[in-house]
């Protein structure tokens, strides 16, 4: 026999103890292991109720408890999966005595005086089907926990996910979906305005490099933090809007709001601890308000705000720490300067004819004879007219763009050397300005600048004495004893070079001694007006002797009045340059001034 079977618990119920005798004994005889026998109805019931069994043997009629009842007792406690297996015992053989039985849950009788066969083979269907139920009630009640685990393990999930969806991971903040989504829930609720800021922290860059990417992030979490604390304080929105930009949204527009930003940029741009130095913070941020003049503040309004909000951050220099609120001035300049951009990238790689040099000539001021020029780069747009280098250089500067350009003006430069030589017999200096940022280019790649030189000379066949370079201070910000190195190089091709704008950076003549530089440029800040403030003039003629004394020559720029022209000739400066005597000029018209005999006239 089936071992399951064999050892399934079953419970032999009569008052009749002769009966439950034979029973037992059939059943043992039979090889059953955990048969029980119970003379009394009520402990049967109690029995049962403590551990059920596999099957119930049951007389019908007892003193204390008919079988009847018992089954009546026990069916009450079952579980809605469950049925009774219960074999009723009974010597009454009619209808209505089964068919009660079978009302009260019996699934079977055995007729006394029994039948071994028979009762053994019914007992041992019962056990089958009993067991055969309770393997399927298990089964099922496993599957079913399984798919109440996986049921809830998918719920969790979707928290995660929604979770994941609408947050930003690194700092936890709502991400830009969300917090966009907010904003508009947030604006039905005050429709009176809200005010959104962005706020950029723009120390990552140096940060990754040197702490590696753990550090940006704990730093941007504790950014975080600081906005959302302040934030909170006046149930505002916070998000991240890009990775080192975040963006904060007030209920409220007006008065109160500079206050709340002034925190913000505290909170934002102030120093973290945790980190093995201390690292203070710096960024920039811009706000603006959305208001409605229909009383709906709707998506599109908000969109503005942050649009604005943006021009206002992208204004400001990346390290100023302020959060300033938008104005239009900001946006024109914004979107001038986008347009610069797009039009110079196109303007450089399809039609390069409209960049051309104007030259201005240097007066000698003992003779008053032009003894050189400085070329300046112009742009003259198909559509936008004529675009001052003040507005293009610095964007050139930025995208790359300068070391193109600065090809272009040094070959046109030599050019119009030749071009002198040929039209008047003889040629004067002429000096290119060469941007900070083009040294910088030539240190990240390499000596290319100077060898470009040294071939544009040799191409159009040009002596090197009449070539200068015009540098600004900036270029010493590739490092000093680079560019001093450069400078040399460039000497020893037999190129001058010149300091332009003196006087408006540090202006020291301690790294004036050790620079190889043939000229000094005195800034027209210096001349300008220098006729009518004596400290001024005492400035300039102490840079123009000091000059002299280092055999540098000088050569003032923005040189415009008279009066300009009669102090820098007591202070015996050599050379000027400016509208005074001319503005820079087509090459054509300087070609004609060139001609001319003598002395220059002044321009008015
Ligand atoms: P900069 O090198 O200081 O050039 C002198 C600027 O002063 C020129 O402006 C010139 O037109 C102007 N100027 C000359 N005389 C007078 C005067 O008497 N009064 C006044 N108020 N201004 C005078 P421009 O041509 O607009 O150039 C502006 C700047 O753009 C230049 O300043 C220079 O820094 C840059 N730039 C021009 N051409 C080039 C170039 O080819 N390469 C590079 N890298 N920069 C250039
Ligand atoms: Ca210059
Ligand atoms: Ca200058």
């Amino acid at each position: 026999m089936d071992d399951a079977i064999s050892a399934a618990r079953i419970l032999i119920v009569d008052d009749n103890a002769a009966n439950l005798a034979v029973l037992a004994e059939l059943l043992d005889m039979a090889g059953y292991t955990r048969v029980y026998t119970e003379q009394s109805a009520r402990r049967a019931v109690a029995r049962w109720q403590a551990e059920p069994f596999d099957l119930l043997l049951l007389d019908i009629r007892m003193p204390d408890m008919d079988g009847h009842a018992v089954m009546t007792a026990l069916q009450a406690h079952l579980a809605d999966d469950d049925y009774l297996p219960c074999i009723v015992l009974t010597a009454q053989t009619d209808r209505e005595t089964r068919e009660a039985a079978l009302d009260a849950g019996a699934i079977d009788f055995i007729a006394k005086p029994f039948d071994f066969d028979e009762t053994l083979k019914r007992i041992k269907t019962a056990l089958n089907t009993r067991l055969l139920h309770t393997k399927t009630r298990n089964q099922l009640t496993d599957f079913g926990q399984k798919i109440s685990a996986q049921t809830e393990a998918l719920i969790a999930k979707d928290h995660d996910l929604a979770y994941l969806a609408a947050h930003d991971s690194v700092t936890g903040l709502l991400n830009r979906r969300a917090v966009t989504a907010r904003i508009t829930q947030m604006a039905k609720a005050h429709q009176g305005g809200v005010t959104c800021a962005l706020i950029e922290v723009t120390d990552t860059d140096q940060l990754l490099l040197i702490e590696g990417v753990e550090s940006v992030d704990m730093f941007l979490r504790t950014v975080s933090t600081q906005l959302k604390m302040v934030i909170d304080d006046h149930l505002g929105l916070c998000g991240v809007w890009g990775g080192q930009t975040f963006l904060c949204v007030l209920p409220f527009i007006g008065d109160g709001v500079p206050l709340v930003f002034d925190r913000l940029a505290k909170a934002a741009f102030s120093s973290v601890a945790g980190f093995d130095f201390d690292v203070s913070l710096h960024g920039r941020g811009g706000f603006s308000s959305a208001q409605s003049d229909t009383g709906v503040l709707d998506e599109a309004a908000i969109d503005a705000a942050i649009r604005r909000a943006g021009f206002a951050l992208a204004s400001q220099h990346k390290r100023c720490n302020l959060l300033v609120e938008f104005n239009q001035i900001m946006a024109d300049t914004a979107l001038r300067r986008n347009l610069i951009e797009r039009e110079l990238n196109l303007a450089m790689r399809q039609s390069p004819e409209q960049f051309f040099l104007q030259f201005q000539p240097k007066v000698d001021l003992k003779s008053e004879r032009v003894v050189g020029c400085e070329a300046l780069l112009r742009w003259d747009h198909p559509t936008l007219g004529w675009i001052s280098p003040a507005e293009f250089i610095p964007i050139a500067e930025e995208k790359g763009q300068i070391e193109q350009l600065g090809f272009i003006v040094i070959a046109q430069a030599l050019q119009f050397i030749q071009r002198m030589h040929r039209d008047c017999g003889r040629a004067v200096m002429v000096a290119v300005n060469v941007s900070g940022y083009q040294f910088e280019l030539m240190r990240a790649k390499g000596g290319s600048l100077i060898d470009e030189i040294r071939d544009l000379l040799e191409k159009y066949q040009i002596d090197p004495q009449y070539l200068e370079l015009e540098i600004t201070e900036s270029a010493l910000m590739s490092g000093f004893d680079w560019v001093i190195e450069k400078l040399h190089r460039l000497r020893e091709l037999g190129v001058s070079v010149a300091l332009d704008d003196f006087g408006t950076g540090y202006s020291s003549f301690s790294y004036l001694q050790k620079l190889p530089i043939t000229t000094l440029k005195i800034d027209r800040s210096f001349v300008d007006n220098a006729a009518n403030m004596p400290r001024q003039a005492a400035l300039l003629g102490g840079i123009v002797r000091m000059a002299q004394e280092l055999g540098l020559v000088t050569v003032a720029e923005g040189v415009e009045t008279l009066g300009d022209i009669e102090l820098l000739k007591t202070f015996n400066c050599p050379i000027a340059q400016g509208y005074y005597y001319s503005r820079p000029l087509m090459p054509d018209a300087f070609i004609v001034l060139l001609r001319q005999p003598g002395r220059i006239l002044p321009a008015h």
